[in-house]
Order: C-alpha cells, then structure tokens, then sequence
C-alpha cells in the first residue's frame, strides 16, 4: 500500500500522497482501536448477548435460541461481530470471547429455566481457533458445571473450516462434546469448502444450510433445487437441518413443503436482546403462528 501511495505520488503529485496517508490512518486506527478496545471490552462490560429464536416449521413453536454477539464501542459505536470477531481470531483474544459468550449464554439459559420458562436449547458459535486449541473441551465442561445447566439445552456451532485439518482430531473432539451431551451443528453448511465425506464422518447433529443459498430460492428454481438436495442430504444422514437467513413467507413455505426442520431469520425475528426477548416472546409465538396459516397454505 506505501508503493502504490508513492506511485500515485509521483503520477499525481503531492496531495495524493496524503490522502492516501489519512485513509490509510484511518482504516489504520480504526483497527487499532479495535483491537486494543477488545482487549478491554470483557472487563468492561461493552459486549452483550443477543439471541435470535430459531422456529420449527413442525409445530411453528420456537424451540431454540442462537446466541450472537454485539459490542457497544465507546466511542465508535455499534461494531458488527463480522468485523470485530476476525480480529479476535488473529489477536488470540477470541479465546476470552468465546469463554465469555459460553457463560453468558449458559447462565441465562439457566436463569430462564429456574424461572419456569420454555426450556429450550441455547447456541453458541465457536470459532475454529477455539476449536483447534488444547483447552476448548475443559472450558466448555468448566461453564456447564459452573452455571449447572444441563449440556442438552447447550448447542456449539462450528463452521465446515474446523474440518479441514487433523480430521482424527476433531472427531475425537466431537464425540467427546456429544459424549457429554452436547448438540453440534455445522453452521454456514454449504459456504467453505465442505467436503461431502468430511461431513459423512463428522459425529454433529445438525447442518444450518447458510443463508446464501436460502436468499433466491422463492425465485430461482436452481437455488431452490440446491437448498432441496442439502435437505435430502441432511435427512439421509439422519442429521436435523435448519436454514438461516429466512425473510419472505415464500421462502419459508418453500422450505416448510421440502420438510426443513427449523428456520431462522429476519421473518420471524432479529436477534434480540434479553429484555426485548423476555418481552416479546409469547408475541413472536402468535406472529409465527399466525404467518404459519399463511405460508402453510401459500403453494
Ligand atoms: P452466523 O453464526 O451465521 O449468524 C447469523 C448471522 O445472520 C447473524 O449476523 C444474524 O444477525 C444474521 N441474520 C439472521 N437472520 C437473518 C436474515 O433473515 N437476514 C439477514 N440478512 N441476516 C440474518 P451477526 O449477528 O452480524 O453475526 C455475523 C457472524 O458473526 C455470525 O454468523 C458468526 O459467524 C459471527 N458471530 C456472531 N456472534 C459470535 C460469537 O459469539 N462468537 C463467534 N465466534 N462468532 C460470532
Ligand atoms: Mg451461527
Ligand atoms: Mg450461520
Ligand atoms: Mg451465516
């Protein structure tokens, strides 16, 4: 980037010289900021949980939550998880994150139990630099016994990249989290570089079809027939399947006539904070309800 500056440098004098300087310090500091204003942020308090329900198009009841996280910068404001969380991954600091969001998440599943309400799971992402570390499996049987909730309302998605390397590994590692009751899901199926026989030996429970492909399948006959054969692969390996990113009723009618088990999306709802979930929730139920006697009946 300092070539190219000069290069325009000499093409176009000096003036371009610093323009190119400030956005380079701006993009420059910006990341800075983020990085050393993650370092701090935990202890701080600045991140938070949201949680996004997840629907089941058999009984239009929502049987899940998927945990995303949110970080209220100081002074740069709202930061999206997908700009902030690489940084994490290359720092290290995702380590911290993930721990936090593992006991978070669990404590407020726990705290919604004792309450009485709807026992439901809670989904964590892990980040495949948590998965590759030595000390990811102790960290999770730490949370779960320090916030005593049950491993079966607990579910880790991980990405198709995990399995990429040491397949021996992470089959070891897999059947260990499901040993302890654990439901995995492969998120984003369908994005990396998925290979059909990685999948085969994979001990997971669920493939979350990314939202890429859910996105034109109410007007695109291939995308549909692609997101029709991740569902029959699915079901054929007795494996639950869930697609993400549903925002029409086409789609979810769609999906319901294919027999996708769960759905996810803008549709239904955005991930939500806790109180605004607390509060609307039985509201979100009717919605679903409601919208279900239309897509049911919609083809
Ligand atoms: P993801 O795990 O695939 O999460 C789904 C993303 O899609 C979320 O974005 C969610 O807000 C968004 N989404 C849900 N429904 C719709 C929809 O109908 N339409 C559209 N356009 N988007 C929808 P978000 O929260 O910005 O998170 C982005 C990614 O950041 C996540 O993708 C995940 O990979 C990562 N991420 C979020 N929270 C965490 C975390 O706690 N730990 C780690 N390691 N990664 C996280
Ligand atoms: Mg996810
Ligand atoms: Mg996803
Ligand atoms: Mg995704």
């Amino acid at each position: 980037q300092a070539d190219l500056a000069m290069y325009h440098t000499k093409k176009h004098g000096r003036n371009n010289l610093s323009f190119y300087e400030s956005t380079m310090k701006t993009t420059d500091t910006r990341q800075m900021m983020i990085e050393q204003g993650l370092r701090k942020a935990i202890k701080k308090n600045e991140l938070e949980l949201h949680y996004q329900p997840k629907v089941s198009l058999q009984n239009h009841q929502i049987v899940g939550l998927e945990a995303l996280i949110r970080w209220n910068h100081p002074t740069l404001g709202q930061i999206s998880p997908g700009e902030f969380i690489p940084v994490a991954e290359e720092t290290g600091l995702i380590i911290q994150i993930t721990e936090w969001a593992l006991r978070t998440a669990c404590a407020q599943n726990k705290k919604w139990q004792e309450e009485g309400k709807k026992k439901m799971r809670v989904a964590v992402n892990i980040s495949s630099v948590d998965f590759g570390e030595e000390s990811f499996i102790h960290t999770v049987q730490k949370v779960l016994k320090e916030t005593n909730l049950d491993p079966r309302y607990l579910e880790l998605e991980i990405t198709e990249s995990v399995a990429i390397k040491n397949i021996d590994i992470v089959v070891e590692k897999l059947n260990t989290l499901q040993g302890l009751g654990i439901f995995i899901s492969i998120d984003d199926f369908g994005s990396g570089y998925s290979s059909l026989s990685y999948i085969k030996k994979l001990p997971i429970d669920s493939l979350k079809i990314d939202r890429s492909f859910i996105k034109d399948i109410q007007e695109s006959y291939k995308e549909a027939k692609i997101v029709k054969a991740i569902i029959g692969l699915a079901q054929s390996l007795n494996l639950s399947v869930v697609a993400e990113g549903v925002e029409l009723a086409e789609q979810a009618a769609l999906l319901q006539r294919e027999q996708c088990d769960e759905v996810q999306g803008f549709y239904f709802s955005k991930p939500l904070s806790v109180g605004d979930l607390e509060e609307l929730f039985f509201d979100i139920e009717e919605q679903v309800k409601e919208y279900a006697r239309e897509y049911t009946t919609e083809m």
